[in-house]
């Protein structure tokens, strides 16, 4: 699709370079364009910040009629509108709580024939709620004036996408009510699960699926040992800051507030100019650290997640996780904010496991499951497995002879970085402790669990006649395995801390206890 011409490759050139100011596109941008343009229903499936938008905004510039763009995320709808609108292009925006005056002015642009509007943003509870709106479309379509129908975040039509909106599957009577309009879904889930039942549902088998990779072969992955003290954390980042990344402007992203504050804070007094940045703060103090870094006068900006949108910086050349992120999807956005330039540029991540507690409070609280979280853990903790592999395994993407170019932490040092420890008798010893305290009705935090194994042993087993270095943090490494690997589980209460205990069912602890079994843990060295 990307390789031929057609009669409409002079104009999207033309409207790339002049209209968007942009010098080339980006893979699968000019296929998903192509595809769109010769009125395929179509789906493209891209990481964040990959470039969807532009997947829709460049054809409706090429073609005449109204796009419109079917879209959950207000706040960005409003972004694309406000930064279409400075291009010179007719965008609005109607969502349910769009006052009434503006609604009626979209409305009367989509009757209007001898206007120029080119992108209609709505979001899906505004479509499926109002029969005027519909009307309006359908008279539009009858009139040849409906261009085409793009749906981001498409995969919220799926159940089994990870954010499921009601208001998606109405979008289901879209294709017959409008035949010969293209459809455009845009997505950066890649699950071929998700991908088969969108297109069922939205009606539209068969369609072309475009997908680009997720792999960003210029950022270099590495898992840091954290320390539990902050003055020891500091300690890391100042030397990074003051050596490694010297001359260089990154970002450093923290769990809470508090964290960003103090680290930021304690990274000044050691001499080095960062700026802090979270969502308690005015949005012009805000804005004004968004410009320092921008223009280099802050080397970092030690944030919150808060720190997300509208970072249009190219030159990004380190983002250091303090603590892990809530899960794979919200790291590969996160650490993908580095070398959006195409040179190198390392993305760090400090990693222990309490903060896998810290964060699965937050998270189960807010998702009610941990998956997302477990998949970020396996991440930091694999042993032996290229940390690029494990990206794109999570996202369904084939991996295959790729090669990492040692690219990542593991690959760089593929021999000494594991080797593997038998579980079995750790196991034991765990699973006696656990089930003393359930006789005992009590209730182990994983921090308890582990001060018991410490104190019970004999943690120093003996490990093909070697006498391995049990430490404390191979302990925690120990613990956190069997937990992603559904060993054992988190429990929760009320207040704000969790417990672990035996999965009951699936695999189960006490299968450790037959003879033919081991568990093999492979353990990275940290570097
Ligand atoms: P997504 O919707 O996939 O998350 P966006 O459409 O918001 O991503 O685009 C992310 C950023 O990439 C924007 O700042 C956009 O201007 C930029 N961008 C998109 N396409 C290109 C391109 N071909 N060349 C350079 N920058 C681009
Ligand atoms: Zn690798």
């Amino acid at each position: 699709w990307a390789g031929t011409e057609y009669e409409w490759s002079k104009d999207v050139k033309r409207t790339l370079e002049n209209v968007f100011k942009l010098k080339s596109f980006r893979p699968q941008q000019l296929s998903a364009i192509n595809s769109t343009l010769s009125g395929q229903h179509t789906i493209v499936v891209m990481p964040t910040g990959a470039g969807k938008s532009l997947c829709y905004q460049l054809p409706a510039l090429v073609q005449p009629g109204i796009t419109i763009v079917i879209s959950p995320l207000v706040s960005l709808m409003e972004d694309q509108v406000r930064s279409l609108t400075n291009k010179n292009i007719l965008a609005k925006l109607m969502t349910s709580t769009s006052p009434k005056e503006e609604t009626q002015a979209a409305l009367n642009l989509l009757k209007d024939k001898d206007t120029p509007i080119k992108l209609l943003y709505v979001t899906p509870e505004r479509l499926a709620k109002s029969k005027r709106f519909m009307a309006n479309l359908q008279k539009c379509h009858a009139e040849g004036r409906l261009q085409r129908i793009a749906i981001d975040e498409v995969h919220c039509c799926s159940q089994w996408g990870h954010d499921f909106r009601p208001d998606y599957k109405f979008l289901g009577i879209l294709s017959n009510m409008f035949p010969n309009v293209p459809i455009l879904g845009l997505t950066a889930t890649a699950t071929s699960h998700v991908l088969t039942d969108v297109q069922k549902i939205l009606n539209i088998p068969g369609c072309l699926v475009i997908k680009s990779t997720f792999n960003r072969p210029n950022l270099f992955y590495k898992i840091v040992e954290k320390p539990t003290s902050q003055e020891d954390c500091l300690n890391i980042l100042e030397k990074l800051l003051k050596y490694r990344y010297k001359e260089s402007t990154g970002i450093i992203y923290t769990n809470s507030i508090k964290d960003s504050e103090e680290i930021s804070g304690g990274l000044r007094k050691r001499g080095l100019k960062v700026g802090c940045y979270h969502a308690n703060m005015e949005a012009d103090a805000r804005s004004k650290v968004h410009m320092k870094w921008h223009e280099k006068q802050y080397q970092a900006i030690v944030a919150t997640v808060a720190f997300g949108m509208g970072i249009d910086k190219p030159d990004v050349r380190f983002v250091i996780h303090h603590t892990i992120s809530k899960s794979m999807e919200n790291y590969y956005q996160e650490s993908g904010r580095a070398g959006r330039d195409g040179l190198r540029a390392e993305c760090v991540t400090l990693y222990r496991m309490q903060d896998v507690f810290k964060v699965s409070t937050m998270v189960f609280s807010s998702v009610g499951s941990l998956d997302h979280l477990y998949g970020m853990v396996k991440y930091c903790i694999t042993g032996n497995m290229c940390r690029r592999k494990l990206i794109a395994e999570h996202f369904n993407e084939d991996w295959g002879s790729d090669d990492c170019n040692k690219m990542c932490d593991v690959c760089c040092n593929p021999n000494s970085n594991t080797r593997e420890i038998t579980l079995e008798a750790h196991c034991r010893t765990l699973s006696d402790i656990l089930e003393n305290a359930e006789k005992q009705d009590t209730k182990l935090t994983a921090q308890k669990l582990l001060d018991a194994w410490f104190l019970k042993g004999p943690v120093n087993l003996r490990h093909k006649g070697k006498e391995p270095n049990f430490s404390r943090t191979l302990g925690e490494d120990v613990i956190a395995y069997l937990l992603v690997e559904s060993y054992l589980t988190e429990d929760f209460h009320f207040t704000a801390y969790s417990t672990i205990s035996y999965i009951k069912k699936g695999p189960n602890i006490h299968l450790v206890r037959d003879p033919e079994f081991t568990l093999k843990m492979p353990v990275r060295k940290y570097t």
